[in-house]
């Protein structure tokens, strides 16, 4: 695969608005030729060279630093042209139009980094690592995806193709000379191969799982009938005041959303309207938005107020629940009991959202259920996409297995191998298609 010759790109590659230095970049075949009209020459590769860069009525336009690394030792694998001049948005605009002006086009989100993975200069995994760093909600992601970006998921990725591609080779040869068939597949390598790979699998998709965790976050949604203190929870959790809290009962209506971090790992706290019988059309709506909310958590929090207890409310909402999510059922306001509880179950904790009472408690069960365990070292971050292609690979080698022990369809085994290695591909993107990457590469911003 390559980028299309002949197209030159341009784009402005820092964020829009004032600041010190703003950049442009140009990529393609005519990124020479455009620094040859605009700056009066190509500067010397890799050095940083102070110039003027013209209109092409050769009216000067800014002045800074350019920079010329030609392919294919470039970010994007082709000539890359960069002019580092005044981060005004005026400025970069006219920079900007004065490149297209010479010779080139806008730029697509992403496009840089697609050129640079079509050119082979990083494999889909690190492309989506760039964006990912770019994202990253905490500092333990921004590390995790650096180590995906430096290639920790490729690595493991090529690793396990190229056992795959060993087994599969075994396999292939006894297809091959039939009249020994049977032997080969008694042959207790082909075995052992398999379950060294599945193995490496089961680790391999432990820390992925782990990573999309780090790069997504995990979605923590606070239930619980109205008054029982989930506005106030949330506040507790993210120590600050964004939901608004009052004695009213009902108040939030919306679902309200707040961003921490757990240790590094990245939360999405969502705070559901008081879910409750109730004819009101707006809080009808806040309560369909909050199963909505239900049905894509990773953990629900479901807040009872310890002064009523548990009561038909709390039995309707968890009646509705996918019984394999977890919940964490949290007795609130113990402040205000006399006796307050000091039993508690794993999963049933009293805390008091006013005095802070319980949070540790319910902040390691929290990392318990995420089987995260605040260990940062050596995590790296994936997304959803890596771990679909792995789990799909296990599914083909557990059939193959199946076919390995009932002994007597070697195609099928080796179909089901083909399958698992064009599932483990889709992940550095050996295996790929133009809408896979067309999805891939819009979500990146302009100029990356
Ligand atoms: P929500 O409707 O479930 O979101 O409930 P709120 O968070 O708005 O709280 C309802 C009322 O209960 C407010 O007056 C809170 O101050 C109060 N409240 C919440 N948590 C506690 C707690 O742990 N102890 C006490 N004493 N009051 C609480």
């Amino acid at each position: 695969m390559s980028a299309p010759a002949g197209d030159t790109i341009a784009a402005i590659a820092t964020p829009p608005g004032r600041g010190g230095v703003g950049i442009v970049r140009i990529s393609g075949p005519g990124a020479a030729g455009i620094a040859r009209s605009a700056l009066g020459r190509v500067p010397e590769p890799r050095m940083a060279t102070l110039a003027t860069f013209r209109d092409p009525q050769g009216q000067p336009v800014d002045q800074g630093l350019a920079l010329f690394f030609p392919g294919p030792r470039s970010y994007t694998g082709e000539d890359l042209l960069e002019f580092q001049g005044h981060g005004g948005p005026v400025v970069m605009d006219r920079v900007l139009t004065a490149c297209l002006g010479h010779g080139c086009r806008l730029a697509r989100p992403g496009e840089f980094t697609q050129r640079a993975f079509l050119n082979d200069r990083m494999d889909l995994a690190q492309a989506e690592a760039v964006a990912d760093l770019i994202d990253a909600g905490s500092a333990a992601a921004a590390r995790g995806a650096l180590r995906t970006l430096e290639g920790a998921l490729s690595r493991r990725t090529e690793a396990l193709a190229e056992a795959l591609t060993v087994l599969r080779s075994h396999v292939e040869a006894a297809l091959d000379f039939p009249e020994e068939e049977l032997d080969l597949l008694a042959d207790t390598a082909v075995g052992d191969r398999l379950e060294h790979l599945r193995e490496e699998l089961q680790q391999l998709l432990e820390g992925a799982g782990q990573g999309r965790l780090l790069q997504e976050g995990a979605h923590l949604v606070i239930a619980g009938r109205p008054n029982a203190g989930k506005s106030s929870l949330l506040n507790r959790l993210a120590d600050r005041e964004t939901a608004i809290v009052t004695a009213i009962p009902g108040t939030t209506r919306d679902v309200l959303r707040e961003h921490l971090s757990l240790d590094g790992l990245p939360l999405h706290l969502v705070d559901t309207a008081g879910l409750h019988a109730s004819e009101d059309p707006v809080e009808q709506e806040g309560m369909r938005r909050a199963w909505t909310e239900m049905e894509r958590a990773d953990v629900i929090l479901l807040v009872v107020d310890a002064t009523a207890g548990e009561g038909e409310a709390e039995a309707a909402i968890r009646a509705r629940l996918d019984p394999a999510l977890p919940v964490i059922t949290l007795l609130n306001k113990i402040d205000r009991l006399p006796d307050p509880p000091r039993e508690y179950g794993e999963d049933r904790i009293p805390i008091s959202a006013l005095t802070g009472e319980g949070m540790d408690r319910l902040k390691a069960r929290i990392r318990d259920l995420l089987h995260y365990h605040g260990k940062e070292e050596g995590l790296f971050t994936a997304r959803r996409r890596h771990l679909d292609a792995l789990e799909r690979m296990q599914t083909h080698l557990e059939a193959a297995r199946g076919h390995l022990q009932a002994g007597v369809a070697p195609e099928l085994l080796a179909e089901e191998l083909r399958l698992a290695q064009e599932a483990l591909g889709e992940i550095t993107g050996r295996v790929t298609n133009e809408d896979l990457l067309g999805r891939i590469f819009a979500d990146f911003c302009i100029g990356k």
